[in-house]
């Protein structure tokens, strides 16, 4: 069985770990790894590496360092269907979606081969007789970024590439179930010429997570997973002085109006729904059917799921994989089930669903509920599998009301052919990212991410403009240069008054 370790000062670590846990592949159900869960000690060696490597770090010219960027982003290329066939076997998204999040991450290192544009300062002459004042932006010095399951290659990409760049040193902690991806990323670093100890990959369960929070030798915490747990980080770590971003869970809902397109919506809702099993923090689980056309569009999101394929991750022309482990399958089925028995109507049932050779596998097949009760659990809590609740409004002003009402505000879309609505809705709605005919509304890496409300807990989305300001601190410098020229303009300036 492969031991997976740490990565601390440019090398794996194996250190004295705390236990073990065994990496699952959700396509088989079979043990395929088993990773080392770091120590105290192993976190104190990190950190002690991060910190002895980041000052120099920081002083390295920008154009060094966007000259590493720019090699650790071509090797990302090249390497890229390595990663995407490590987060296939770990984590069950079918290739492509791997691939697509890879190139979705790849976008944060483009933006960061950047980052000389993104750090320039402001600078004013003359604010007095001989003054100047010029600003400019410093790192924060170690950052560590804790990772969900669900993107594995993704999220550490939306922290690292710009923690990084703009001359921090990065612990990264990967999801348990994960965790490959960020051990090639670490390997990728260093073949690009990265100094030992700026980047680093300690796993580990709760315990160090805790330890992260508390440690005085870290000073930033990016975090993306649940919302329970972001609320834990963003407490604990702010309480122990640190900058911390904690991006929560979503319940992502999409108004779909009478003059919507509804051949489209459908196509569109379906992808969005079942895509990598629901299991995106940007999936849509929640359609708010407008002024009675629920049937109608039921019946047609119903003929585009029914041409999911369902299978292993790696088979050619599967669209859809396993969910992440038995437990999670368990929990879904639960909730479907709950809601069959409070009357709702199960248009698509994914319950049984067995994938030939892969009996073992924790599959399930696409499923649509249909009239379901805003009390339901099924409705109010982030079901992450490959269900699609639908629920009824008469008019806009009770869909928008509905959508509101969510703890939870990732993301929100609206499919109309109306320009008016559509306008109305990008300002009504509580939400940090909103489409308007685009059922996924993910911003590109120049623009930055993040929700509202329980999806969000601290003050800056991620990447993009906001993820530079996060991982950096701003500084002004007042300066003057007494001269017998600047002295006599002063003194001439004081006769004068
Ligand atoms: P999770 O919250 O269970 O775990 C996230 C990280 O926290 C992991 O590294 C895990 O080891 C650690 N962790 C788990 N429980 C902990 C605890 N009690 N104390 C301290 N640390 C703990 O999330 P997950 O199941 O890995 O990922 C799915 C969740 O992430 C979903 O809720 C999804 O919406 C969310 N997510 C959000 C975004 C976003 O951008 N808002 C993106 C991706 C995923």
């Amino acid at each position: 069985m492969r031991t997976i370790p740490h990565w601390i000062d440019g090398a794996e670590y194996i250190g004295d770990p705390s236990g073990e846990s065994p990496v699952v592949d959700p396509g088989t159900g079979r043990e395929v790894a088993n990773l080392l869960l770091a120590s105290p000690a192993d976190l104190d060696r990190a950190v002690a590496a991060a910190r002895r490597a980041q000052g120099a770090w920081a002083r390295t010219p920008l154009s060094v360092r966007t000259s590493i960027m720019f090699t650790m982003r071509e090797l990302v290329l090249a390497h890229q269907d390595e990663m995407a066939r490590m987060i296939v076997q770990e984590h069950g998204k079918n290739y492509s979606d791997a691939i697509g999040e890879i190139q979705r991450g790849r976008e944060t290192l483009d933006f960061a081969t950047a980052i000389n544009v993104a750090l320039k300062g402001e600078h004013s002459v003359d604010i007095s007789t001989g003054v100047d004042i010029f600003s400019l932006r410093q790192p924060v010095g170690v950052v560590a970024g804790i990772c969900p399951f669900n993107f594995p290659a993704m999220v550490p990409m939306w922290m690292h590439p710009l923690a990084i760049a703009t001359g921090n040193a990065v612990i990264v902690k990967p999801a348990s179930a994960t965790p490959s991806a960020a051990l090639l990323t670490a390997r990728l670093y260093k073949e690009a010429g990265l100094p030992d100890g700026v980047f680093n990959v300690v796993s580990g369960d709760r315990e160090l997570v805790g330890g992260i929070l508390e440690h005085p030798g870290i000073d930033a915490i990016s975090f993306v997973g649940s919302t329970p747990v972001a609320r834990i980080v963003q407490e604990v770590g702010t309480s122990h002085g640190k900058r911390v971003q904690a991006l929560g869970g979503a319940n992502n809902h999409a108004i779909v109006m009478p003059d919507a397109d509804l051949g489209f919506a459908a196509q569109h809702i379906s992808a969005a729904a079942f895509g990598a099993a629901g299991e995106r923090c940007m999936a849509l689980p929640v359609v708010v059917a407008v002024g009675g056309i629920g049937p109608d569009l039921a019946r047609r999101i119903r003929a585009h799921a029914q041409t999911i394929r369902v299978g292993y991750g790696m088979d050619e022309g599967v669209d859809m994989g396993p969910v992440i482990d038995a437990a999670s399958k368990k929990r879904i089925i639960g909730l479907i089930d709950d809601a069959e028995a409070r009357g709702a109507d199960i248009v698509l049932d994914g319950r049984g669903l067995v994938v030939e050779g892969h009996e073992e596998g924790f599959f399930l097949g696409p499923t649509i509920v249909d009239g379901v009760a805003l009390d339901a659990p099924i409705y109010s809590e982030e079901v992450f599998g490959p269900v699609l609740a639908i629920v009824h409004a008469d008019t806009y002003d009770e869909a928008i009301g509905i959508v509101n009402s969510s703890p939870f505000g990732n993301g929100a879309a609206i499919f109309t052919n109306d320009g008016g609505t559509g306008r109305r809705f990008a300002l009504d709605v509580e939400a940090g990212m909103v489409g308007v005919n685009v059922p996924i509304p993910t911003p590109v890496a120049y623009y930055s991410f993040g929700g509202w409300k329980d999806s969000l807990l601290g003050d800056t989305h991620i990447h993009g403009p906001e993820g530079v300001r996060f991982y950096t601190r701003a500084k002004a410098v007042t300066t003057r240069w007494p001269s017998e020229r600047t002295y006599a303009a002063t003194m001439s300036f004081q006769r004068e008054e």
